[in-house]
């Protein structure tokens, strides 16, 4: 079939959703004669972004930034009229909570992997025998083959030893997926660190000469590694529906299952109804998908796949009542520390347009892989562990002037040991048994904002080429 009159269905409104939706009406006005039309459950787009105002604070509840070197999300946002509204994090120094007190990160550390030799020489987080085994990774022989997949903690621990990823990488990194980093997968998360390993032999080798190929920076103040908008993430959903036909948007529009008829999908809709569509683009979160698509036998794995329960806690102040002697924009938390916190951030410090003056935001993370009972308890019970935790590490004199808990089930999947195989091998017998069924969004390959925008659009490139 040629796109003539070809009809797509997007299921979600989510960033992964929205792209491709975006990228389809480019397509309509470049003269392609396609239709879509996008469905999401709920009476509002965005899906994990949703970015809260409350008297002239900017509270993000899920995602609060990207990083701005993967560009697809700043030139969606300049092709929306968004540029203008970006703002990069201020930076300073971010902290790794270990026995109720902070350590800086030592310079040069990126994602926990050492490139400067001094700070991780004085550094108070390892003891001297930790740094003696992280020094190993000179000389070390290689993980594994290149083919195989193993762990990040199984990589990382051979490298550098259990010191250095307990206290500084085990926190660092699986604050990205709030994951176990004996489960995640190296192959599906960092394969740049085991392409590293091979060529350099060393993992500190191969992220010092990866440094050294990368532009100096020449502003006299380090820009930040992330951008965000000025009103919040939300800004940016809305002007990319701005920039789409609202004839094609279906709110509160609730997918129960998917069909094939022929060369054709039926959608059936909760309310009774059902459409045929040409090609449906999937965006829903993995388990929601295995749902949708049950009557296969090909989805077991998105089924089964580990998705972790995590929830944000915001917590605004008047200025005074917090007195922080630290300088920074926040911390981590190692997993062997008896905190109910994961991370913190001094919001007020790191993205300065987020809170009003006079006053200060602390935005803290409760819950992880396979320890997120904590989010279960009520809003109360978990401002008051929130606090507990920041109390021993900071003075806050009185109560929160507002608090915001936003609970995140079974929503943050975890790319464990495998997933790169599993997913290929869905692909395949989605091309060859339900060719025009494109599945994509943070269950599959990968979980930044930039990533599931590539993957959106990426959808909509297959279908163009037909
Ligand atoms: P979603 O946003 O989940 O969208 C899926 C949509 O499908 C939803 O709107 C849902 O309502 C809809 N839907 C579900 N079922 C149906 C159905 N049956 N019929 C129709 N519609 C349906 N990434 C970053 O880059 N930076 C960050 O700072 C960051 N922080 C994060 C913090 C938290 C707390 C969380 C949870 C995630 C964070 N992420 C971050 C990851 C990122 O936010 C997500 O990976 C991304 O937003 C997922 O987008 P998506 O479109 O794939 O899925």
């Amino acid at each position: 079939m040629t796109n003539q009159n070809k009809r797509v269905a997007i299921i979600g409104g989510g960033i992964t959703g929205l792209a491709a939706a975006h990228k389809l009406e480019l397509a309509k006005a470049e003269g392609i004669s396609i239709e879509y039309d996008l469905f999401e459950k709920s009476d509002r787009l965005g899906g994990k972004i949703q970015t809260e105002y409350v008297n002239g604070f900017v509270i993000e509840r899920g995602p609060d930034s990207y990083l701005a070197r993967k560009q697809s999300m700043s030139r969606l946002a300049k092709a929306v009229g968004m540029e203008e509204e970006l703002l990069a994090n201020d930076t300073g120094q971010a902290y790794i909570l270990k026995d109720d007190r902070l350590h800086p990160i030592p310079a040069g550390a990126v994602m926990g992997v050492p490139t400067e030799i001094q700070p991780f020489l004085t550094t108070k987080l390892f003891s001297p025998i930790g740094k003696l085994r992280a020094a190993g990774d000179f000389f070390i022989s290689r993980t594994s083959s290149r083919d195989e997949d193993i762990s990040l903690g199984h990589f990382f621990r051979h490298r550098l030893g259990d010191e250095v990823v307990d206290h500084l990488i085990e926190p660092l990194l699986s604050g990205i997926y709030a994951g176990d980093l004996n489960k995640l997968s190296l192959k599906a998360t960092f394969p740049q660190f085991q392409q590293m390993e091979a060529k350099h032999g060393s993992l500190i080798k191969g992220m010092k000469a990866s440094r050294a190929q990368q532009p100096k920076p020449i502003a006299e103040k380090p820009k930040g590694m992330f951008l965000t908008f000025r009103n919040g993430l939300q800004s940016f959903v809305q002007a990319i529906e701005n920039h789409l036909d609202a004839d094609s948007i279906h709110k509160e529009a609730d997918i129960t299952s998917i069909q094939k008829e022929d060369d054709q999908y039926r959608l059936q809709f909760a309310n009774g109804e059902s459409l045929l569509f040409d090609e449906v683009i999937i965006t829903t979160p993995p388990h929601v998908t295995a749902r949708l698509l049950s009557s296969y036998s090909y989805f077991h794995y998105l089924k089964e796949m580990e998705v972790t329960t995590v929830a944000t806690v915001a917590l605004g102040f008047k200025k005074e009542a917090v007195h922080n002697p630290y300088e920074g924009t926040g911390f981590v938390v190692s997993r062997k520390s008896k905190h109910t916190i994961t991370a913190c951030t001094w919001t007020h410090k790191k993205w300065r347009h987020s809170t009003p003056e006079g006053h200060a935001l602390l935005r803290s993370y409760v819950g992880r892989a396979g320890d997120s009972a904590i989010v279960e308890r009520s809003d109360e019970e978990i401002v008051e562990a929130v606090l507990h935790d920041l109390k021993q590490i900071m003075d806050i004199n009185g109560d929160p002037e507002f608090y915001r808990v936003t609970r995140w089930k079974k929503a943050m999947p975890q790319y464990n040991v495998g997933h790169t195989y599993k997913m290929a091998k869905i692909k395949e017998d989605v091309m060859r048994n339900l060719p025009g069924l494109h599945l994509c969004g943070a269950g599959f390959e990968g979980v930044g904002l930039p990533d599931c925008i590539d993957q959106g659009e990426a959808a909509v490139s297959r279908i163009l080429k037909g």
